[in-house]
């Protein structure tokens, strides 16, 4: 058995979107009572939020926006740089309290007290640029923390893992041109935020060092393994990090509406044992689960809970919602995948 942690912080539902946003505070009260009904919660090292050093915050993002970001929101402004970042008067705070629980999740694992966790905040972060708040993304939550890590804790090689259904721009963009963080993501496209094609792969000292795998809409379990598979893991072996940070969005499961993707609870169980393997090859098994997206309020709870059956290394999980029945694959995967290979020159 590892040793587990999981944040979770009823603060994180003082985030207040309104009652018509996909992101809202019900998702974490959904994933707290899912982990409860599964019997998880004696298993696991609890965390909460805590208020974060802003030297990290300001690792990521722009003195300007983080003014701008306190400033609207105190001041009583309902949205942040466009509609669809929805605010209320506690996101300020509870945007920096999600930052302060990954980054204490990332310090405990450095200090050998947990040896993996997930991180069940929000708002959500991987689409968070510099300046700008994006998709429902105030702060660059895993972002930050690999700053942290790179400085406090002098770690060289931060590999970040994004399987959430959208690309992660903000995170791309924070190190675009650092060979010292590898980013890879998995995400459907079309679709938002539009960026991601396979040749953005990172530039100057960082060229190769990003990597992105655009999936098309119907993609499932075979497919994500395959992937995980057949390119993460090389790449992964060979850039050989000291600590693994996951973007962990659940959106691309089959029920959930806001893409079309046909992952299941079972799907996400065996990503989550692909990346645990890969950690502990690689860096000691230290992994962070970061949540970002995730709006089916069966789905979610469900993939969460299979997801730390496999991080602290229980064996049997049933997936009640089971497969698509509907799905069609797409054609011609296994050529785009090679085609992906080729680039990242993998045999
Ligand atoms: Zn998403």
């Amino acid at each position: 058995m590892k040793r587990t942690g999981f944040l979770y912080d009823k603060r994180y539902l003082l985030h207040d979107t309104g009652p018509y946003h996909p992101e809202r505070a019900e998702r974490l009260q959904a994933l707290h009572q899912g982990i409860h009904d599964a019997g998880y919660l004696s298993h696991l090292t609890h965390m909460t939020g805590s208020l974060p050093d802003m030297q990290w915050v300001q690792a990521v993002h722009t003195a300007e926006y983080i003014r701008r970001f306190e400033e609207l929101c105190l001041g009583g402004r309902r949205t942040l740089d466009c509609e669809d970042n929805q605010m209320g008067p506690d996101t300020w705070e509870t945007a920096k309290l999600a930052v302060g629980g990954v980054i204490e999740a990332a310090r405990r694992i450095m200090a050998n007290e947990i040896d993996n966790a997930f991180c069940a905040v929000r708002p959500p972060g991987h689409h968070a640029e510099a300046g700008e708040a994006m998709g429902f993304c105030y702060f660059n939550n895993v972002a930050i923390a690999a700053c942290y890590l790179q400085k406090q804790w002098g770690i060289k090689r931060v590999g970040i893992i994004d399987f959430d259904v959208h690309h992660g721009n903000g995170t791309q963009d924070a190190f675009y041109t650092d060979p010292n963080v590898l980013y890879f993501s998995t995400h459907q496209h079309p679709l938002y935020p539009g960026t991601g094609s396979v040749h953005e792969l990172g530039a100057k000292a960082g060229e190769g060092y990003t990597v992105n795998v655009p999936m098309l809409p119907g993609c499932g379990d075979e497919e994500y393994q395959a992937v995980f598979e057949d390119i993460l893991a090389p790449i992964a072996r060979r850039f050989n990090p000291e600590l693994i940070l996951v973007s962990a969005g659940y959106d691309a499961h089959w029920a959930d509406t806001i893409a079309q993707m046909n992952l299941s609870v079972s799907g996400f169980a065996r990503l989550t044992e692909i990346l645990k393997v890969l950690a502990n090859l690689a860096c000691q098994d230290r992994l962070v689960l970061c949540l970002e997206g995730g709006y089916d309020l069966k789905a979610t709870p469900l993939s969460i809970a299979a997801t730390l059956n496999v991080l602290f290394g229980k064996k049997e999980f049933d997936d009640p919602l089971g497969q698509n029945e509907a799905s069609s694959k797409p054609s011609n995967f296994y050529s785009h995948l090679k085609t992906v290979k080729d680039i990242h020159h993998i045999k």
